[in-house]
This record gives C-alpha cells, structure tokens and sequence, in this order.
C-alpha cells in the first residue's frame, strides 16, 4: 500500500485505532491484539529485561546495572533505552515490509509493541515530549512516509505529551554504513542530524512551544543497530539545551 504523506500522517495520527478484521502480517488469521493473530504474536520476540539500560542491547548476563562495553567505552549521548521487540523474529520482518513495502499499516502492530513497552518504562513515562528520528527527503518520497514518524505520534499520545515531528532534520545523505565500525559510523552519523530552522513565522504560530530547552525528550525510531543515527540526534537536542534524551524503537538488532 502506498500513502501520500499527508496521508500517513493521518495514518500515524490513527495507528492506534486501526482495528483490522484479519492479522496485518499473514491475512488469514483472525486478530487477537495489536493488528496480529494468534500465531504471529508467537513470532514476535521480545527484547529479554536483562538487556542494557542504555542501549537495549541483549547482553544475557542477568539483569545489569550498568551500561554494555559498547556504551560504557562510546558513552552515547542519549541516558537509557527501550525497545517494543527484537528485531530478530517477526518484529524486523515487520519494520522490513513497513519501510520496503511501502505498507504503513504495518506500523499499528510496531506501535502497539513499542507503545507497551514504552508505558511499562520509567524513564520514558518522565518524558516531556515526543520526537522522531527525521527521514532523509529522498527516502521519504520513495516510501511516502517516514516510519519514525508513524510510531511517534501513538507513544505521545500514550504518553499524554507533545509530539513534535519537525524538531530534527537531516543534512544532506548519510554515507552508507554497512561496512564501517561502530566507531566509524558514529563519527560518520555526526553532523547529519540538526535541529529544524524555523522561519519567523512558523516561530510566531508556535509561540506557545518553548523549544527544547530544559526538556526531557523521548526520541523514536523504527529500529535501533549501533546507535550512531540516535546518538546524532540525541548530541543535537541536548546542544540545542534539552535536559536530556531518552530512546525508544520498536526493534531492537
Ligand atoms: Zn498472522
Ligand atoms: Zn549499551
């Protein structure tokens, strides 16, 4: 299915009360929560508690207190993380067809599995407002939508606070990332996120939004791998003076 983008924006806006009379992942079963049925809510894998508290990475040493290796030598920007499931399993099937199928729908049971979570997590229920990570132009003409977007606006309102969709926008296209390091992609993810530039008069119709400063912010994104791209965003709200970010994705790789 293809939406103009206004019209997943509306989509975005009712993901969470899209009600479909079959699963959204196979069609043929009937839906028991969250757009699936029976057998493909078994697919969907969770992200285990024992995961990091920074980055949601599965580490299975029993639940820990402190950051991964990984967070604890690159210290990411953002302070904690969650995830709605693992992107192993049907979760990264789904974020898969939502992003290369051009099907949004797929997005109410990605956000109804972030959404669950989110709400069950304290740190995200002290958020002030809700942002996504912004699509690059390019992509969003070939999807018609940015998937970010479409979970965001549900986990706002769950959560009963703003979602500002324009607060972050890219520069420029990011290289591609497959071969490099952890490190390597996070220098290169560095400088390709930046707060949106309002003209005066979009200032003047948002006179009643302060801007991020001194906010807690909770970014959301379809899909967390190393990082680098929230890492970017994170170090371009707290530069602009929010008080702190937080993560939440539907998948965790
Ligand atoms: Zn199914
Ligand atoms: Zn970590």
């Amino acid at each position: 299915m293809r939406l103009s983008s206004s019209l997943a924006r509306v989509a975005g806006a009712t993901l969470d009360l899209i009600a479909p009379p079959h699963c959204l992942a196979c069609s043929t079963e009937d839906v028991v929560r969250l757009g699936l049925g029976a057998a493909c809510l078994r697919l969907v894998r969770p992200v285990p508690p024992d995961s990091c508290p920074v980055c949601a990475a599965v580490l299975g040493y029993g639940a820990p207190t402190s950051a991964c290796i990984a967070c604890a030598r690159l210290l990411p920007r953002f302070r904690a993380s969650v995830a709605g499931a693992a992107y192993a399993g049907l979760g990264g099937e789904l974020v898969r067809r939502a992003k290369y199928g051009r099907d949004a729908l797929l997005g109410v049971p990605l956000a109804g599995l972030l959404a669950d979570a989110v709400s069950a997590w304290e740190p995200g229920t002290r958020a002030d407002e809700v942002v996504c990570v912004p699509s690059t132009q390019r992509r969003r003409r070939e999807r018609g939508f940015n998937l970010a977007e479409l979970l965001a606006d549900p986990i706002a309102r769950r959560l009963g606070v703003p979602f500002r969709p324009h607060r972050l926008a890219r520069v420029g296209e990011p290289a591609p990332q497959a071969a490099l390091t952890r490190a390597e992609r996070r220098r290169a993810a560095t400088g390709t996120v930046r707060m949106q530039r309002r003209s005066r008069l979009a200032r003047f119709l948002a006179r009643r939004d302060a801007g991020v400063c001194g906010s807690r912010i909770l970014l959301v994104d379809d899909v967390l791998t190393t990082g680098a791209t929230a890492n970017a965003c994170a170090r371009a709200l707290l530069e602009a003076g929010a008080r702190d970010v937080m993560v939440a994705v539907a998948t965790r790789a």
